[in-house]
């Protein structure tokens, strides 16, 4: 088997880079794991830039021109995504619901207006989407969402509460689930909405995370008039429409995730070579070699398990399960990695970015810190096995759901 670009996407790949090069952020680091202060700081970023790649023609471009893309490949938009992953990936970080969950759910379960009004805004970088599925009682168990949507006169009414809302302080529009029938089954009573951040009664209170940072959100709902246009597919269909948000959302970013994480082996590498550890550069240690190369073979079982992911999807699969296999093996190796780095740091692992004795500003402490939310975002690593065993190896159910259904 030939992993190779052909000579076509190779040329196309070499006319992006060198695009990239002229066109990223002035004072843009690629050495640093944040380059912005705040979240509306790295919302705005992410915005021009989105902006700048439309124009360029470089966004959207697996989806047709009417919906704002650009009629070309999904593998062309593989080359532009793997690029942006090993060159700039904080800069796409607050477009991942919007891109990797808003548009490919729109282009597939939403009706003719519902494209044509959003997708030509979200490729162009006008719209920042946020996903409302957690709620405090529904997290791993997402039909358990209670968040009430009742209809009335042409449009629902909204009262409840979701969390972990990433990048809703910053966010035009909110793909949500709610319930529109509390006594059907939980799967069959529950609806999705396109919720317009700015309606009256839509409150947005901000959470401090283990890094510092303010990226996710708890988002209150009080009285919110959405018209009923918004509704994707059926009254009914919600946790059909989530599951299929849910398998892009596990499925898109291994092949991206696998960029990302070679181009911050080489920042290791440089790193172990720099470090000293009895009077050796720590890249002679055998311990850490050993673990520099586990920590390779890992990445490389991502990129190849995408590449595979990435043929279904050429041949025309909407992702299955088997995405599971995927987020599993980004988010576990990722912890793996940055505590690696960490330990190579000796005691110097513990001085945060900003001080004059941080090892490479603090890149990795703020890495180890932020990994550890990957096992549980996007599903936790106990729900992807549940789902890799019962979906995709034909297991027995897991007894804990079971009982409750
Ligand atoms: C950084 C970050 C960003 C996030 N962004 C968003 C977002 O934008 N939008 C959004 O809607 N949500 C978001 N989430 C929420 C995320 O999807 C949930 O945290 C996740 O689904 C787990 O739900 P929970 O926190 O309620 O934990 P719970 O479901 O209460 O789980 C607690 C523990 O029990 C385990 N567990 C639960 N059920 C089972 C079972 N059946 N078998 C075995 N173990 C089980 C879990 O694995 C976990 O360890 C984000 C989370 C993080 C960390």
């Amino acid at each position: 088997m030939d992993f190779r670009f052909s000579p076509e996407e190779e040329a196309f790949r070499q006319e992006f880079v060198a695009w990239l090069e002229k066109n990223l952020p002035d004072n843009w680091d690629p050495s640093r794991y944040r380059n912005y202060d705040s979240t509306e700081e790295w919302a705005r970023a992410y915005c021009d830039f989105q902006k700048r790649l439309s124009d360029a023609g470089y966004v959207g471009l697996q989806y047709p021109k009417e919906y704002g893309g650009q009629g070309r490949t999904l593998m062309e938009e593989v080359v532009v995504l793997q690029t942006l992953a090993s060159t700039c990936i904080e800069l796409r970080v607050p477009g991942v619901v919007t891109h990797g969950m808003a548009v490919p759910t729109i282009f597939v379960c939403g009706n003719e207006e519902q494209k044509r009004e959003f997708l030509p805004k979200i490729l162009d970088g006008t719209h920042i989407w946020c996903q409302g599925f957690s709620e405090p009682n529904a997290g791993s168990d997402v039909a358990n969402v209670s968040t009430r949507a009742v209809k009335e006169n042409g449009h629902y009414i909204l009262n409840g509460q979701k969390v972990w809302t990433s990048f809703a302080q910053v966010a035009d529009y909110c793909i949500l689930l709610v319930r529109t029938d509390p006594n059907v089954a939980k799967h069959k009573g529950m609806s999705y909405l396109l919720l317009d951040m700015k309606l009256p009664g839509v409150e947005v209170r901000p959470i401090t995370q283990i890094t510092g940072e303010k990226e996710f959100n708890e988002l209150y709902m009080e009285d919110v008039k959405v018209p009923e246009e918004m509704l994707v597919g059926k009254e009914g269909d919600g946790w059909r429409i989530a599951i299929t948000t849910l398998m892009f959302e596990r499925a898109i970013g291994d092949a991206m995730m696998a960029a990302a994480y070679e181009k911050n082996l080489q920042i290791m590498v440089d790193m172990a070579r720099q470090c000293r550890r009895a009077g050796k550069p720590v890249i002679e240690d055998p311990i850490f070699r050993q673990q520099l190369a586990q920590n390779y073979i890992e990445v490389m079982v991502l990129k190849y398990h995408g590449l595979r992911s990435l043929s279904t999807q050429i041949q025309g699969g909407i992702p299955g399960p088997e995405g599971s296999i995927g987020k599993l093996l980004w988010s576990e190796p990722n912890q793996r990695i940055t505590e690696s780095a960490l330990g190579m740091q000796g005691p110097y692992g513990q001085i945060m970015g900003g001080s004059p004795w941080s090892v490479q500003d603090g890149h990795w402490q703020y890495g180890f810190l932020r990994s550890k939310g990957n096992t549980i975002e996007a599903g936790s690593s106990e729900i992807q096995r549940n789902i890799i065993g019962e979906r995709v190896l034909g297991l027995p159910k897991d007894m804990s759901r079971a009982a409750r259904q």
